[in-house]
């Protein structure tokens, strides 16, 4: 099934009230259009409500075949809804989310550090890398490497590539390919000079919006794998 619901967060991460439809109700509740992120690489999904006849919490929203908001209580089908979003809430995973690429993206560059994995929450980030012998130093110069580049005021830009202009990028695929939509054009995100690969997250719009990372904890994960702490504050 192709996907219904136009999501408007790709385009604007910023927009904070939306008015929408209902169009379906089943497992959740089916909007023609909606800002609310659904749980996907690594960013957890928005909170809020929906007003329209009467108010209905969105607790949770998923993406399957198309984007489902669990709500309670339900709307019915045709109702025109009011969506607001916890924006004290998203804007932060926006910001932990710029952060995260950037940290990802010099890590790799300046350590070869692979990332396995991440994880954002409003208050902290975490990232797996495929590292032996990750000491006290790494971190510290790792963390005044990206607040260097945080600092330089770089823009945060969206647009859309090819895949296959996407596959001769050097340093795009730090993710792997087949975990990104199977569509031939994909959303790009591209911060300043310091990263740009294809993601489907929420991003602020400029790296002065995240002020400064620090390395707050390095767990082992495994043996060649440790897993990094930082979180953001201005
Ligand atoms: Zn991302």
């Amino acid at each position: 099934m192709k996907m219904r619901t136009v999501q408007v967060y790709l385009e604007d991460s910023y927009i904070k009230e939306l008015d929408a439809e209902v169009i379906a109700v089943g497992e959740g509740v089916f909007l023609d259009r909606t800002i609310f992120y659904a749980t996907s690489g690594g960013q957890p999904c928005d909170v809020g409500s929906m007003v329209g006849k009467g108010t209905y919490t969105v607790k949770e929203v998923m993406k399957e075949e198309d984007i489902v908001h669990k709500t309670e209580p339900l709307p019915s089908v045709g109702e025109r809804v009011r969506l607001r979003i916890d924006w004290e809430r998203r804007y932060k995973l926006m910001r932990q989310h710029t952060a995260i690429h950037v940290v990802s993206s010099i890590a790799m560059r300046e350590f070869g550090a692979m990332i396995t994995g991440n994880q954002i929450y409003e208050e902290y980030s975490r990232i797996d890398f495929n590292f032996k012998d990750w000491n006290n130093d790494i971190s510290r110069s790792l963390e005044s490497r990206v607040n260097t580049e945080l600092g330089k005021n770089q823009e945060v830009t969206v647009s859309t590539m090819k895949r296959e202009e996407i596959l001769k990028m050097e340093g795009a695929l730090k993710v792997d390919l087949r975990l990104l939509p199977s569509t031939e054009v994909l959303r790009v995100v591209k911060i300043g000079d310091v990263d740009i690969q294809p993601d489907g997250g929420t991003h602020v719009k400029n790296t002065s919006e995240i002020g400064e990372i620090e390395i707050f904890k390095i767990e082992n994960k495994g043996k060649n794998n440790k897993r990094v702490y930082f979180r953001a504050h201005k």
